[in-house]
This record gives structure tokens, C-alpha cells and sequence, in this order.
């Protein structure tokens, strides 16, 4: 029996600009928090509509599959693709989120990333998660705090993660998860040539998480990164995860 279930809560959430920000990074936890008994979800603030491969129906397709892939729920905002701003708006939509999935841990995107939907999908998810917890702010549903925040480190992480999780026992289907998104990730020569569809960024994905995973001697893990000192719920969630399979 798990004691981070909640029947009326999420227990951890992870949130990507885009369809597919998600399962670059962390499909393995989201696989095997779901593995474990845990209840996950992604949200996506966009749907990715201004991507150079690939249409908005057809993204948020691959997306829907990944998440069945993942065993995960999936949910989207559908802000405005590289338009989106951090003003309120925004903030409110992120809020009725939280306030309505009322997640236990939110994975967020990385707050140093190349592009720089992240970067504010980074600022406006910290920013919703602390607001969304205010009795009073102007926002409908009850307030909820998420009591966990973490994020992921980008591709180019300057620091090593606080968490690493081992996700040896999940990681063919993480990485059908990711390669769920064709339009995006797939190495075909008749489609423009994009640095995430280069066979070099899936081999990135696989070898940073062989690194992690050698710290931990496991084969491959994926990294957390959070405010410290480490929150308890992160703490519960690395404990339940690096237990062996049940
Ligand atoms: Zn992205």
C-alpha cells in the first residue's frame, strides 16, 4: 500500500510546454511511479501548434498516445504556442490546474533551457503552484498548495540532480513513449531538418541517463532538481521508486 495515494489527489504531475517536453525527460519516473500504484499525469501548457515538423491535431495525437504508452493521464492547457506570456492569464489557467488535479509532487521544465518555452513554463509553474495555495487570490476552486516542487534539468544540466531514480525496469517503454511523438523526434530525410530529430539527441536521452543511472549502479535513471533542502515529498517519492521491483 502506497502512503502518498490520495483518492482525491494526483501524486505527481509533470508539466511541458510542448507535447513531448515531458518524455524527454522524465517518462521513465512517470512509468514507474505508475508501476509502483502511484497516479500520474501530464499536463501540457501547449500543443505545439507552431513546431517546424508536425500540425497541433497531430502532436496532440502522438501525445495521447505516449501518455497510453506511460499508462499516465494526459491533460492540456492550450495556450498559444511560443506566445504564451507569464501574465495572468496564464497563471490563472496554471492555477485552476493545480487547483483542480491537486498534485502531490509537479515536475516542472527546466528554469535554463535552450528554448525559451521553457524557460517560462519554468517561472509561470512556480509561480501558479505558490498562488494557487492563496484563499483569497481571484481564481476559482478551492486553494491548493502543490507541497512538492521539482524540475527537470534540461538537456545540458550545469548541475547534477538532487534525485536520481532508477528506471532500468521501464525503460523500453519510456522510450516508446518518446518515440510515440514520429513527427518530432523521427530521423526521416524528407522531413526539415530539426536539432531534436538529429539520431544524436535520442542517443543524448540514453546516454544521460546511463550516467545517472552508473551513480546509483543501476543502468539507467533519470534526475530531479529542487529547492533545498530536499522536500519530504520528494524524498518519499525517491524512496518508494529506488525500491526493487515488487
Ligand atoms: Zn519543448
Amino acid at each position: 500500500m502506497c502512503d502518498m495515494s490520495n483518492l482525491d489527489s494526483l501524486d505527481i504531475l509533470a508539466v511541458g510546454a510542448h507535447p513531448d517536453d515531458v518524455e524527454v525527460h522524465v517518462g521513465g519516473i512517470l512509468a514507474k511511479a505508475v508501476k509502483r500504484g502511484l497516479r500520474a499525469a501530464i499536463l501540457d501548457l501547449t500543443v505545439g501548434g507552431l513546431g517546424t515538423r508536425g500540425t497541433a491535431e497531430l502532436r496532440q495525437a502522438e501525445a495521447l498516445e505516449a501518455a497510453k504508452i506511460l499508462g499516465v493521464e494526459r491533460h492540456f492547457l492550450d495556450l498559444p504556442d511560443a506566445r504564451f506570456t507569464e501574465g495572468e492569464d496564464e497563471r490563472i489557467a496554471l492555477m485552476k490546474a493545480f487547483r483542480s488535479l491537486r498534485p502531490l509532487v509537479v515536475v516542472l521544465p527546466a528554469f535554463e533551457d535552450h528554448h525559451p518555452d521553457h524557460r517560462k513554463a519554468h517561472r509561470l509553474g512556480r509561480e501558479a503552484a505558490y498562488y494557487s495555495g492563496l484563499k483569497n487570490y481571484p481564481c476559482p476552486l478551492e486553494p491548493w498548495r502543490p507541497p512538492t516542487v521539482a524540475w527537470v534539468g534540461g538537456i545540458n544540466p550545469a548541475a547534477p540532480p538532487d534525485i536520481v531514480i532508477d528506471v532500468s525496469e521501464v525503460w523500453q517503454q519510456r522510450m516508446a513513449a518518446f518515440d510515440a511523438f514520429g513527427s518530432q523526434f523521427a530521423s526521416e530525410p524528407d522531413k526539415p531538418k530539426t536539432r531534436i530529430a538529429h539520431p544524436a539527441f535520442r542517443a543524448g536521452i540514453e546516454g544521460r541517463a546511463m550516467h545517472w543511472g552508473s551513480l546509483i549502479l543501476k543502468s539507467h535513471a533519470e534526475g530531479l532538481w529542487c529547492e533545498k533542502p530536499i522536500p519530504e515529498g520528494l524524498l518519499r517519492l525517491w524512496s518508494l521508486l529506488n525500491k526493487e521491483g515488487i
